[in-house]
């Protein structure tokens, strides 16, 4: 049995999947199952420039990534870093948000002449960096089974227990002041804060990987250390987050777990 469910759906089935041999979830005698949830909290930062910038140009991505505040700097008041990427900003909707919503532009009158005067300002004139940060493992940061909310078929919804912690909003202050000095060095007119967001939509670590049965989930192939024929291929096998988007890696393992299967098939131990 392969799950995939992501870092909040993998956790939801083995919690639900208890039963009398498996009393605290399956696969979960370490009780780590839906533990040490990590987010992705990111933060965005965006410039005006008066040159024509051509953002539509190309494919929308990461035009440019930068990892130099990446390492752990102690002098700066926190452990790890984080990953910058330089994108584009796309039409007025985009826009809208980026004015509307930003620290500082929110209280700024927006509607009638100004919405236009804003639109001609910044469409094809804006930079912004993306922040992704890297959050830390903490059991406090967990999902669980909510007691009375359920889905269509039922079933227990997730509950998400999740705290931005001291360290990860001091880091992500930390950056985004950077980028805002690194826009207006780049000459932009106007520079501020777009965007701070609990989640960036990677889920991770909640069902961790090691070699220790007590303090992990599943091992190196992602195989759950109690249920032989039990293998995870997502996020929630995580042991850090790392600053970085994580879909490569979760492909890159859930290829090596596949490889391990077919490379063990006639050996594979089946749980009776
Ligand atoms: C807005 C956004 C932007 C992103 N941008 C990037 C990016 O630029 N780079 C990057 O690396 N990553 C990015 N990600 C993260 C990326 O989408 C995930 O890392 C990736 O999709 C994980 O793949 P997965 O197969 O593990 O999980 P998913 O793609 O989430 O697939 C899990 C599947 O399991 C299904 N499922 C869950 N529970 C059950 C159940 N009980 N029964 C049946 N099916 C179930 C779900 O419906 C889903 O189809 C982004 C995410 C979001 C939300």
């Amino acid at each position: 049995v392969i799950v995939g469910a992501n870092g909040i759906g993998t956790p939801r089935l083995l919690l639900m999947s208890a039963s009398e041999r498996f009393q605290n979830g399956l696969a979960n005698s370490s009780g780590l199952v839906g533990k040490r949830l990590m987010l992705h909290p990111h933060g965005s930062s965006a410039g005006i420039f008066d040159d024509d910038l051509e953002d539509w140009v190309g494919p929308a991505g990461e035009q440019l990534v930068s990892l130099q505040f990446y390492e752990t700097d102690k002098s700066r008041g926190f452990v790890r870093g984080c990953k910058w990427i330089l994108m584009c900003t796309g039409g007025p909707q985009q826009m809208v948000e980026r004015w509307d919503k930003g620290e500082g532009t929110r209280d700024e009158p927006f509607w009638g002449t100004e919405f236009t005067r804003k639109m001609q300002d910044s469409i094809g004139h804006m930079m912004e960096w993306q922040i992704i940060n890297e959050d830390l493992p903490e059991e406090t940061n967990y999902v669980s089974l909510d007691p009375t909310l359920t889905d269509s078929d039922g079933l227990p919804a997730p509950k998400i227990h999740y705290r931005t912690s001291e360290n990860t909003r001091l880091m992500l202050d930390f950056h985004l002041q950077r980028s805002l000095e690194s826009l207006r060095e780049a000459g932009a007119k106007k520079a501020w804060i777009t965007r701070r967001r609990v989640s960036s939509g990677h889920n991770l670590g909640t069902c961790k990987m090691g070699n220790d049965p007590e303090t992990s989930v599943v091992n190196r192939w992602g195989q759950a250390h109690d249920v032989p024929n039990l293998y995870l291929i997502d996020g929630s096998v995580f042991t850090t987050s790392t600053g970085v988007n994580p879909t490569a890696t979760i492909c890159a393992l859930a290829k090596r777990t596949a490889t391990y299967i077919a490379d063990n098939a006639r050996q594979l131990e089946v749980a009776s």
